[in-house]
């Protein structure tokens, strides 16, 4: 069996409590013989500046760029809120970011039956949904230049931000939009403005002909964003995967995460290109909450979005389907016993701590094993 090169980077806050639970489930698909790791783990965010007086020194890069896939805790917290703005906390995580070139953000969006009442939604709209939004995550209208304020003559201000896409990005963005459906239910949901922008028309445009060239086989569906965005939350389990631009991405990801409930729950990736020599495709796997600082340190924080964050990586990154399935299927097991972290708690549930959540995964995996 393949052994893989996973990069463990805590961080802050919480961080470091919720890697723990994930060490655990590794150590468990380890011992199993469902998966064989080499672990390198380093420093990332304040916890890094505490140490070196950088959100991520080089050797902490060397070994990014070293592994197979890397997973991050959170970073960020009051005690480093006057650090220089360089090398704040998050420098670190957007410089591994920008450096590994994490052009694809993937966020899923899974309501587990268990805490389908939680959700805005009625129930029978969103339990089982799983929604996958592949987002661009390099590009558009948060980087395009011109991107300015000017005041004009007559005491008045303009402000511009520009929409650029380039035919390479959206192909590659894209490709992986599709790569993603066949190891899913096979269907992709494009969207865009092309009513009313170039860059709709163009993203339409290169979408089809990458479509038609090489993915013939999962079904493609092109939906208007302001279109989409009304499904989503009108019927959500319609979709199976959503590409979109880096400004729509941003909004509709928000808007799907919130159909499932607690920030505690919400896993992520970002993934990179192929490499030619390598095969090997760079990805960050971490949770969407952050080191919530308001609960650091008293073993109360919800580790499922970091476990599932390991599951993502054991699915993209590793292949290791089976073992995705098992971990999932474990989170959905241990919500479904009623085992609940103080973020998801409601009455006549089973209180548990960081930890005990982490124990509870371990058991329901065992007891399938
Ligand atoms: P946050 O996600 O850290 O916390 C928001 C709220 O959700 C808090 O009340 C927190 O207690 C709760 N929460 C978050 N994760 C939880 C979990 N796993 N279990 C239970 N409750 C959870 O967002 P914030 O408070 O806006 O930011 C705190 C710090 O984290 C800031 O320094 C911010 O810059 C940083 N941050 C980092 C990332 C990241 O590392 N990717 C993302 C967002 C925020």
């Amino acid at each position: 069996m393949a052994t893989h090169k996973l990069l463990l980077l805590p961080g802050d806050g919480i961080g470091s409590e919720v890697m723990a639970e994930v060490k655990k489930v590794i150590g468990w698909l380890d011992a199993q013989g469902l998966a064989s790791f080499a672990i390198e783990e380093d420093l990332v965010g304040g916890a890094a500046y505490d140490s070196c007086g950088q959100p991520i020194s080089e050797e902490a890069m060397a070994k990014a760029f070293a592994a197979d896939a890397i997973l991050l805790g959170a970073v960020g917290g009051p005690k480093w809120a006057n650090v220089h703005y360089e090398v704040r906390p998050e420098a670190g995580l957007l410089r591994l970011r920008k450096d590994l070139q994490l052009f694809a953000n993937l966020r899923p969006a899974m309501c587990y039956p268990a805490l389908a009442d939680a959700s805005s939604l009625k129930r029978d709209l969103v339990e089982g949904l799983d929604v996958l939004i592949v987002r661009e995550l390099t590009g558009g209208v948060y980087f395009g230049e011109p991107k300015t304020i000017t005041d004009l003559s007559d005491g008045q201000k303009r402000a511009i931000d520009t929409q650029v896409y380039e035919s390479y990005e959206i192909e590659r963005i894209a490709r992986v939009a599709f790569e993603l459906a066949r190891t899913r239910k096979n269907r992709v949901v494009s969207t865009e403005k092309h009513n009313v922008m170039k860059t709709g028309v163009l993203w339409k445009q290169v979408v089809s002909e990458v479509h038609g060239s090489d993915y013939n086989d999962v079904t493609l569906e092109h939906q208007l964003a302001d279109s989409c965005g009304m499904q989503l939350v009108r019927a959500p389990k319609q979709f199976d995967v959503i590409v979109t631009d880096n400004l729509f991405g941003d909004i509709l990801s928000d808007v799907a995460a919130m159909l499932t409930g607690s920030l505690g729950m919400l896993p992520s990736a970002s993934l990179g290109a192929v490499e030619e020599i390598s095969g090997k495709r760079r990805a960050l796997y971490e949770p969407v909450h952050g080191a919530a600082p308001d609960i650091a340190g008293q073993g109360v924080a919800n580790p499922i979005a970091m476990i599932g964050s390991l599951a993502m990586a054991l699915r993209y990154s590793f292949g290791l389907i089976e073992a995705a399935d098992r971990v999932e299927a474990a989170i959905a097991g241990v919500l479904a016993d009623g085992y609940r972290t103080g973020d998801i708690w409601s009455e006549g549930m089973t209180r548990v701590g960081t930890a005990g959540m982490g124990d509870a995964v371990i058991a329901e995996l065992a007891k399938a094993a």
